[in-house]
């Protein structure tokens, strides 16, 4: 038995995220999860929400609630779509959370103990009418360059022009719209990554069986250009953990928070201490997942998002783990996806372009969503979301091949021969033949899932379902069972093995209809099948079955072409 940690990137607080953003990180994380516990391996999966910020700050000012307020509403609304998914972590916690405050303070400080934080002063616009400094991305005015009256103070939108807010034309505070702006001065504390480079570098450089997209985008950040560049991990806003050195007040500091980027990859950490904490557990029960010299030298430590996440946590969260000179677990293994684009263009939280997680939870079970996500995850380049191909995909691969496979077993079984397994007959060569082509895909879904080959997985499950329903097609029991009744009955406990077989090695991927199949066969052992010659014998002659509710429905041309225009665009 191993021991896995997985985590998946915490998705920000404000607002639902949507079908794009589930495949990216989240669902991934949660078939690899699944499997690794069928395989009878020990494992932590842990998911959060990312809390801090402006963008909180000011989701919760336009909600007209107090932040931490509008952030635990949040938060639940998140868990209770996560659970709709049936996203499988052992803790969803919050990167506001105590045990975040304690473990943020406790890195900075050893940072600050190794010499590895510095101040700068530097000068920030402050909005005297805000009561507050805003953020480049908080200041709009007119580009110097090319007259466009809505450029931000890091960029200009119009002609792409990298800004600093005093280039702009008439400032103003997006926030207040107030043009009361002065400069003032401040400090911040930097994490001084240029002195990790070195050891990040010959990290990197030992991790040889990452995916290319992951390696090459972090050496991009190391080298191109000046290199890898100091971080400023403090900003001046309200909402966030205070800047403290361990448990100790950090002078000059006073008032000031952690900047969001730095805080939340420690809640994977803060977030397992939480899940220690919701079970009663001691520290002993998360530290030996984390801290190499209390346990986990022996976990493999799995981390999923998208690629727009690799450089903070191939540099950044490795940077504040490395710096802080203590023996915590670093990431094994790093799993990014590109991007899944929606019908044509991108899927747009601020439009309302595409499905979002709540939404289709509201059209149809989370099963045929998990089922489409993952078979087209966008791995080896980004992939596209279009109706035409959600309806082929559920109607053909869940409803035709998995569901009907189900339903004609079943369904002839108890209408000619009883609601139990049959015991006539035996296994002949059509049935050696395929026993012998699934131990052998069952063993090549394995090294998929192991390598989270997500497709490659899908596509061989796919193939699976597929052997079974051309058995049954050529095996044709409703023939067989007119002249040779014992050869029929052989047929069909084969077929009802196969459906319990089928629960187990599809429930990582579907978990609703692999308990339903599961529960019609009238078994709750979900033993892998490691022996496929042994587990298609596993439910005996006179095993009391039942016919389950129709897997999976069909997605009619009448919903596609509703639902391909109620998703196009412009929520409100
Ligand atoms: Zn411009």
């Amino acid at each position: 038995m191993a021991r896995i940690l997985i985590t998946s990137a915490i998705p920000y607080i404000n607002g639902i995220k949507h079908l794009g953003n589930l495949v990216g990180s989240q669902l991934p994380a949660d078939l690899f999860a699944r499997y690794m516990r069928a395989r009878g391996n020990e494992v932590m999966f842990i998911c959060a929400t990312d809390e801090h910020g402006t963008p909180a700050e000011l989701a919760a000012a336009k909600a007209g609630k107090p932040v931490a307020d509008y952030c635990a509403e949040m938060h639940e609304v998140q868990a209770e779509i996560a659970r709709g998914f049936r996203l499988s972590f052992d803790h969803f916690g919050r990167s506001s959370s105590q045990r975040n405050h304690q473990l943020t303070q406790h890195f900075a400080g050893k940072l600050a103990e190794n010499g590895l934080i510095r101040e700068v002063s530097e000068k920030m616009i402050y909005s005297i009418d805000d009561g507050r400094f805003l953020p480049d991305r908080y200041i709009e005015g007119t580009c110097p360059n090319c007259g466009y009256d809505s450029a931000r103070g890091d960029q200009c939108d119009n002609c792409t022009k990298q800004l600093d807010p005093t280039d702009l034309i008439n400032p103003h505070s997006t926030i207040s719209g107030s043009t009361n702006l002065e400069q003032r001065e401040t400090k911040h504390l930097y994490l001084m990554q240029r002195a990790l480079k070195d050891k990040l570098e010959a990290w990197i450089d030992s991790k040889t069986d990452w995916p290319v997209l992951t390696t090459s985008i972090a050496k991009k950040w190391l080298n191109d250009g000046d290199g890898l560049q100091d971080r400023g991990i403090t900003r001046d806003l309200h909402w966030g953990i205070p800047v403290k050195k361990g448990d100790q007040p950090w002078p000059g500091m006073e008032g000031k928070v952690f900047y969001v980027w730095f805080d939340a990859p420690i809640e994977y950490i803060a977030g397992t201490a939480e899940w220690a904490d919701a079970n009663g557990l001691d520290d002993a029960a998360w530290e030996r997942w984390w801290r190499t010299d209390k346990g986990a030298h022996d976990v493999t430590y799995y981390q999923f998002m998208g690629k727009d996440n690799v450089p903070f946590h191939t540099l950044s969260f490795p940077a504040t783990i490395l710096g802080s000179g203590e023996p915590w677990k670093l990431v094994d293994y790093l799993k990014s996806f590109n991007y899944l684009n929606y019908d044509g263009g991108q899927f747009s939280t601020s439009r309302g372009r595409g499905v979002f997680m709540d939404q289709a939870l509201s059209i149809l079970p989370s099963d045929y969503w998990r089922w489409w996500l993952l078979s087209h995850a966008p791995e080896s380049s980004d992939s596209e979301f279009t109706w035409d191909n959600f309806q082929t995909a559920v109607n053909k691969d869940l409803a035709d091949v998995l569901g009907n496979f189900v339903s004609r077993v079943t369904k002839f079984a108890r209408s000619k021969l009883g609601e139990t397994v049959p015991a006539g007959g035996e296994f002949g060569p059509q049935e050696t033949a395929l026993i012998a082509d699934l131990g052998a895909r069952v063993r090549d879904y394995e090294t998929h899932m192991s390598a989270m080959d997500v497709r490659k997985a899908a596509a061989e499950l796919r193939a699976i379902w597929v052997a079974g329903n051309e058995y049954l097609q050529a095996a044709a029991p409703w023939a067989t069972i007119k002249t040779e009744p014992e050869r029929a009955e052989a047929q069909i406990r084969l077929s009802l093995n196969l459906i319990r077989i089928y629960a187990i090695l599809s429930q990582p991927f579907i978990p609703d209809a692999a308990a339903t199949m599961m529960q019609a066969m009238g078994c709750d052992d979900w033993t892998w099948p490691e022996h496929l010659s042994d587990a298609i014998r596993a439910l005996p002659a006179g095993h009391a079955f039942s016919v389950p509710e129709n897997l999976f429905r069909k997605i009619t041309d009448e919903e596609r072409v509703d639902w391909q225009a109620r998703f196009a665009g412009v929520r409100t």
